[in-house]
């Protein structure tokens, strides 16, 4: 059998499954709270088109606009600064095979939940390196914390010093964008970076890094107390907008049974 019919074998056999890592993405989905000098993005607005009607009496169909960096969503380097001119850096300029590799799933739900602002370092990272080995080429490095569970005010988590939700130290953002070969890192907080962030050296440390050496970025994702830290792949493809700075999209993870 070659690799493509074994692996439809165990998908229809159940041994490998399909992991839904994306929140469900509608009116209810939260945006990011930025300072008030900053414009805003907007949150989800579905407008109907027809639905069974005089506008369409056959048909169903809407309208949807929202901020590109909107619920379970794809960071491109073009977002930031840093990456603004890199090559091949927009959401239809990266070669798709860019968007599928292996999952290292780095598991912090249980300092998150003793610290809000827990974060990541390289010796966070070490630490695991030695329990499940050298984070793989072309890895997805996503951050478990659980903060998916989290809804409301809870998965916002901002008081008067503003939002706390736990992320990658700068130096860790760093260690993996210079050390190891990765597509990118995913996140389940509304960013793919600490809420604290604004206020590192430099701001936003874990885009402003990421984005500045062509790296990805995946925030707001769910399931990842589903995946194991290895041995996962996952496929996450954003929409092919033109000159997209990111999109909203659904990621998807095939993992051992
Ligand atoms: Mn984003």
């Amino acid at each position: 059998m070659n690799v493509l019919s074994s692996l439809l074998a165990a998908l229809q056999s159940g041994r490998v499954e399909v992991i839904d890592l994306t929140q469900p993405l509608g009116p209810e989905t939260p945006v990011i709270d930025l300072p008030p000098q900053f414009a805003a993005s907007p949150g989800v607005s579905i407008d109907t088109l027809s639905e069974f009607d005089d506008r369409g009496p056959a048909w169903y169909w809407n309208t949807i606009r929202m901020g590109e960096h909107t619920g379970t969503h794809f960071d491109a380097p073009i977002h930031w600064i840093t990456g603004k001119d890199l090559k091949q850096n927009a959401c239809d300029t990266i070669p798709a095979s860019r968007f599928i590799g292996p999952a290292c799933v780095l598991d912090a739900s249980r300092e998150a939940a003793e610290d809000a602002d827990f974060l990541v370092t390289p010796d966070w990272i070490a630490t695991w390196e030695e329990r499940h080995g050298r984070i793989a080429t072309g890895a997805w490095v996503l951050l478990r914390t659980d903060w998916s569970k989290r809804t409301g005010t809870e998965f916002t988590n901002a008081d008067e010093t503003g939002p706390h939700s736990p992320g990658f130290h700068p130096d860790a953002s760093r260690f993996l964008a210079q050390e190891r070969d990765i597509l990118g890192v995913g996140a389940e907080t509304i960013g793919t970076d600490a809420g604290q962030a604004g206020g590192f050296d430099p701001p936003f440390s874990n885009h402003n890094i990421m984005h500045g050496a062509g790296k990805f970025g995946l925030a707001s994702l769910c399931n990842l107390d589903k995946l194991p830290p290895t041995g996962a792949i996952v496929i996450a493809a954003p929409l092919k907008l033109v000159r997209g700075s990111g999109s909203p999209l659904r990621v998807l993870a095939l993992a051992p049974v």
